[in-house]
């Protein structure tokens, strides 16, 4: 195993790293930004080392300030949690370079992934079905929109280094596409620094649910489920749920089996996640695959018992799986809520000092988060305050424990998605499971006074 582990990270996911380093006794190195000095990944981790100012590209994304903390602590393996440097290939080669072991899978399979028009082709080869689509547009208006014509509007247009929902556009009719292309592909170059988008055909009423596998580097892999995230605004999630109210055990073997084969077939090492949208009539579709640890992953832990992040430490240590599919066993329902400092109407971000932070207790509740009274949450970073799960016997009862959650959680100093929350956890809709990914706008229209 290794002998320490550098957290190239901050917040919730820093010290959830820690946590996990702490029970395999494997010492770690916190790095951190000036704007992070008091923080609780600095102060836990065994030892810490500022390297730059505030902006993420002159700290946690500065590779050269990183690769130094890790030589100067004689640190043998990177963890990069999630955001960040997580999916930089480019990263996790230099961390190869330079003889550290970078906890995720090999550059290769990061890569491909993250150029999501080359993934999707590799995963269709590999046996999944993959919304029908284009490959990168290229040349003239003519070309995309004969394609666009023979995939069938409404289209959506992604950008292929896509994430975070940034650079997709839906598109309705012909007369549209010239225009969203252009609006498309500069968003992606602002939000990216590249330029290039693919078409898929846009699947009006979709649930998004998603495979965790984990595999070793000696060809075993199995899957642990599913995650049910199709409450989101703005394509990004708000509440993930396991297992999802859509699948039968049926459907979830043959998705999962599927997943897996694929993982096998691109020799994925490491946790990953297959993103799938399902239609109304089901048929359901590849996406997209995060080859990292993700914010919902606490659900997946509640509900087959496993640790995913010391998982992951073990296979990057190449550690065999030591279990296999059938030892898989899945048990009750667990729900997270994503408590960010954001105006629950607007979504716009509203950073500030958390006057009061008292989490919330009892039975059945994990509450993942860096912050406390007087935590400050700056513009620098994301807006997430906590993340809230809540695991129960069956979905009524986590849904039940969640909402009492929530009341006893107190934050005050900055407005928050919690009573957001409130209102989709009391809908009735939402209650029986009959969730897609326009559930949130269609609550909103409904409840729109006159
Ligand atoms: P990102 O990487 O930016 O998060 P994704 O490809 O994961 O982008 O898509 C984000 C969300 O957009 C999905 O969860 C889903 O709600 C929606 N979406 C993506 N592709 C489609 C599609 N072909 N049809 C309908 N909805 C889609």
């Amino acid at each position: 195993m290794f002998r320490k582990i550098l957290i190239a990270n901050r917040g919730e996911i820093a010290l959830r790293i820690i946590c996990a380093c702490k029970e395999l006794g494997i010492p770690t190195v916190a790095v951190y930004s000036q704007a992070d000095q008091h923080s609780l990944h600095v102060r836990f981790a065994d030892e810490a080392v500022c390297i730059g100012p505030a902006p993420s590209s002159e700290s946690y994304l500065n590779i050269p300030a990183v690769i130094s903390a890790a030589e100067i602590t004689n640190t043998d393996a990177i963890h990069p949690g999630y955001g960040f440097l997580a999916e930089s290939s480019y990263f996790a080669e230099v961390c190869e370079a330079c003889g550290i072991t970078f906890i995720g899978p090999s550059p290769e399979v990061i890569r491909m992934m993250g150029d999501k028009d080359v993934a999707r082709k590799a995963m269709k080869e590999a046996g999944l079905p993959v919304v029908p689509g284009t490959d990168k547009i290229q040349g003239s208006i003519s070309s995309a929109l004969n394609a666009a014509d023979e995939i069938g509007y409404p289209v959506i247009i992604k950008a292929a280094a896509g994430g975070g929902g940034k650079g997709m556009r839906i598109v309705h009719s012909a007369e549209d596409l010239p225009n969203a292309l252009e609006i498309a592909q500069n968003e992606a170059i602002s939000a990216f620094g590249i330029g290039g988008v693919y078409l898929e055909k846009y699947i009006p009423v979709a649930r998004h649910i998603e495979f965790q596998i984990l595999a070793d580097h000696h060809g075993s892999v199995v899957h642990l489920g599913e995650r049910e995230c199709s409450i989101q605004r703005r394509h990004q999630k708000l509440i993930e749920e396991s297992p999802s109210p859509y699948l039968t055990p049926e459907l979830r073997a043959e998705v999962g089996r599927l997943a897996v084969q694929a993982a096998r077939t691109v020799h994925y090492a490491n946790a990953g996640t297959m993103e799938f949208v399902f239609d109304d009539r089901g048929h359901y579709y590849f996406i997209e695959m995060n080859t990292r640890i993700q914010v919902e992953h606490p659900v997946t832990e509640f509900v087959t018992g496993l640790d995913l992040v010391k998982e992951q430490i073990r296979l990057a240590g190449r550690e065999p799986l030591g279990y296999t599919q059938k030892d898989i066993v899945f048990r009750g329902n667990a729900l997270e809520c994503r408590i960010n400092a954001e105006c629950p109407d607007t979504f716009l971000p509203s950073p500030g000092k958390l006057k009061t932070f008292h989490p919330p207790v009892g039975i059945g509740i994990r509450v993942d988060s860096a912050a406390y009274n007087e935590y400050v949450i700056t513009p620098y970073y994301d807006s997430l305050i906590a993340k809230i799960i809540a695991f129960g016997r069956n979905r009524q009862e986590s849904i039940r424990r969640m909402k009492r959650a929530l009341e006893m959680t107190v934050v005050e100093g900055v407005h928050t998605t919690i009573p957001l929350h409130q209102r989709i956890l009391s809908n009735e809709d939402f209650r029986a499971g009959r969730i897609h990914t326009h559930f949130l706008e269609q609550m909103n229209q409904n409840s729109a006074p006159g």
